[in-house]
């Protein structure tokens, strides 16, 4: 389907479509009809359900399900089985073109739990072998690789985080990586390009980034030659900045609307991430364009003593200074701020502290944070948040009780 008749498709068929679309000609200019916001699906119950499907809900076609987004909120979302599977087609299609993955392929992931259920280490699928992500600690990971090794799989599905510890293991103990594996796909969180290269040379094998959310699966879908390339079969994508389309090369809101959903129609919605569309040409013969995450989600703000806010990304670049200035390597980092000017910064890394600390201080010193003051903690793997399962980068806690 087409964007334009996706739009209409949510007028017709959705309470806060026709609400939201109201006062709008259907057939005026795309960029008259505000963004979608994540609350306002969140918020919105049954009402952004298309009424062709309330018949359906609560019987064995529709799969509802609940997924939480970095801030803990959880929204519900409902699919068929027939769309979910429309939206995993073409990235099905790329990873057996570029990695030779195909659904008869082992895979090995990770899992958290959201909902109460039953709980233990490993479960085992036909073809998967899933692994609590509350069992992923020191202490664990022999067990966890033996359990590896004896499947054998053939790819796995990690965030980064999680993947960054595995590769440690690797990298530290000396141990042999997995001969059956071929793949990692990383999803589910930010990481840096350092992190993806450490990550593949650890394991021995290719990597990509997969960019998706659970509303509407998979957005973008990273080739060999290393282009996040738009899953046009999927979605549509839109770069704007206050309602309207930014130049290639500039940044802008992530905004989606999904071509496979039609149980819960998602129009120009707003992903909260940021990023931009890259003029290249790419070689691969994906023709889909490519993006460029920012490294930073739209809330990812740090509050400046003024009342403005500024995007929390900068932190990568004082950590890539820090990075240059070290033999040893920075694994992983996080930053949370307490209060306007007080800060606690996590990192697991095998520098010495004080070197660290030094050149964080040095390079922030050019930055408006100059007066703050950072406490450092130091961690030998920062693990996901148990509530979201993932890892984030960045956490304001000032002006919150
Ligand atoms: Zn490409």
């Amino acid at each position: 389907m087409q964007k334009r008749e996706i739009l209409i498709y949510a007028y017709e068929y959705t309470n806060f479509y026709h609400e939201k679309y109201n006062n709008i000609d259907l057939d005026a200019p795309w960029e008259e009809f505000p963004v979608t916001t994540k609350q306002e699906i969140a918020h919105g119950g049954l009402s952004v359900v298309s009424s062709q499907y309330f018949s359906k809900l609560g019987g064995s076609d529709i799969i509802s399900d609940y997924t939480s987004g970095s801030t803990g909120e959880y929204m519900e979302t409902y699919t068929t089985k027939a769309e979910q599977k429309k939206s995993m087609l073409s990235l099905w299609l790329y990873r057996k073109k570029y990695y030779g993955i195909d659904t008869s392929s082992k895979l090995c992931y990770f899992f958290t739990f959201h909902r109460g259920g039953e709980r233990s280490e490993f479960e085992y699928r036909k073809n998967g072998l899933g692994i609590s992500k509350e069992f992923l600690t020191e202490d664990n990971l022999e067990e966890i690789f033996e359990e590896i090794y004896r499947f054998e799989p053939q790819w796995m599905l990690l965030q980064p985080s999680v993947a960054m510890i595995l590769a440690r293991y690797l990298f530290e103990t000396g141990t042999e990586p997995i001969p059956s594996l071929k793949y990692i796909e990383l999803s589910g969180e930010m990481f840096t390009e350092q992190q993806g290269n450490f990550i593949g040379r650890a394991f021995q094998v290719l990597v990509a980034s997969q960019y998706g959310c659970n509303e509407m699966g998979t957005i973008a879908y990273q080739c060999p030659c290393g282009s996040l390339h738009v899953m046009e079969h999927n979605v549509h994508v839109e770069i704007l900045n206050n309602g309207h389309p930014v130049e290639e090369e500039e940044d802008g809101n992530i905004i989606v609307t999904a071509k496979n959903n039609l149980v819960m129609p998602l129009v120009k919605y707003n992903t909260g991430d940021i990023g931009r569309f890259r003029k290249v040409q790419c070689k691969c013969g994906n023709r889909g364009a490519v993006i460029q995450l920012k490294g930073a989600r739209k809330d990812d703000l740090v509050m400046m003593d003024d009342g403005t806010a500024i995007s929390a990304s900068f932190f990568h670049r004082v950590f890539q200074e820090v990075q240059w200035g070290i033999e040893g390597r920075i694994f992983q980092y996080r930053v949370e701020q307490e209060e306007i000017d007080v800060f606690v910064v996590s990192v697991a890394t095998d520098e010495e502290q004080g070197k660290i600390e030094s050149l964080f201080c040095q390079s922030i010193k050019t930055t408006r944070l100059s007066h703050a003051t950072f406490q450092f903690r130091y961690y030998r793997y920062l693990l996901p948040e148990k509530q979201t399962g993932k890892l984030k980068f960045f956490i304001c806690n000032a002006g919150k009780d």
